[in-house]
């Protein structure tokens, strides 16, 4: 049985101050209504990890996640972050290939192949993101693309290795834009996507991934989106920035 996620990706925002009140309020929202079929899965800066996970401990149902690692395990990388440090500080979860890193610093399918293989070797759960532009989307290639970029990140993994994965699927002209796809548009895709997972790696492998939704969902449209057959959860930005609307969100998975 595949596992129902929701994770707050909380990009660049909040100071520390902010981060421990949103953390601490959603902490304690959210502890009572999360059942044991469903995690939550925090990623806020990398700065506050550290202080964040103390918060989590105390919560109990709640993960950390990183919003990024580099492709090495070490050295001379100024400004950069490796996984294996994420783990040694208890972090459990990194997003990587969010399309805004492809966007502005340049990631590619080549290097997040290297970024997964180095996240799985120090016992991360990368939650890999993929998803097509508006551009893509209009003049119907996306498909081909999304798949492309799963399969050029992911499908050299093994079965086992790859059963430690999560995908987030983003169109990215649903992000931070309030054009949420369509709850059928998103479970197109998503069955898509399992479909395309399932001719690498079988049928029960691709049963068991968790394919998240990402892209304007909030506590209006979460229930709808996460009602479909093929979606598992989101991945959600600007409403995990309140505690109120995130905690509507992840009422909305179970
Ligand atoms: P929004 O929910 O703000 O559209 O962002 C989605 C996202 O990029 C999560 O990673």
């Amino acid at each position: 049985m595949r596992k129902k996620i929701v994770a707050g990706n909380w990009k660049m925002n909040k100071t520390a101050d902010e981060a421990t009140a949103l953390l601490s309020e959603v902490v304690n929202m959210i502890k009572d209504e999360v059942t044991s079929d469903v995690r939550v899965v925090l990623c806020p800066p990398a700065l506050y990890l550290t202080t964040s996970r103390q918060y989590l401990t105390a919560g109990g149902k709640i993960s950390l996640g990183a919003q990024n690692c580099h492709e090495k395990a070490s050295g001379a990388y100024t400004g950069e972050i490796s996984a294996p440090m994420l783990q040694s500080i208890g972090v459990e979860y990194v997003i990587l290939g969010h399309s805004e890193r492809r966007q502005y610093f340049g990631e590619t399918n080549a290097q997040l192949a290297e970024k997964v293989n180095i996240a799985l070797e120090n016992g991360l759960t990368p939650i890999f993101c993929c998803g097509e532009s508006r551009d893509l989307r209009e003049n119907g290639d996306y498909d081909a693309f999304v798949k492309n970029q799963i399969t050029e990140s992911l499908f050299h993994l093994s079965a086992e290795a790859f059963g430690n994965v999560v995908i987030a699927y983003e169109p990215i002209w649903a992000i931070g834009t309030g054009l949420t796809a369509s709850s059928a548009q998103a479970q197109d895709m998503h069955f898509e996507l399992r479909r395309h997972i399932a001719g690498q790696y079988g049928d029960t492998v691709a049963q068991d991934t968790s394919i998240l939704y990402g892209g304007s969902a909030n506590e209006k449209n979460a229930a709808e989106l996460f009602a479909q057959s093929d979606v598992d959860g989101g991945l959600i930005g600007g409403a995990s920035l309140k505690s109120r609307e995130f905690t509507i969100v992840v009422k909305a998975v179970q």
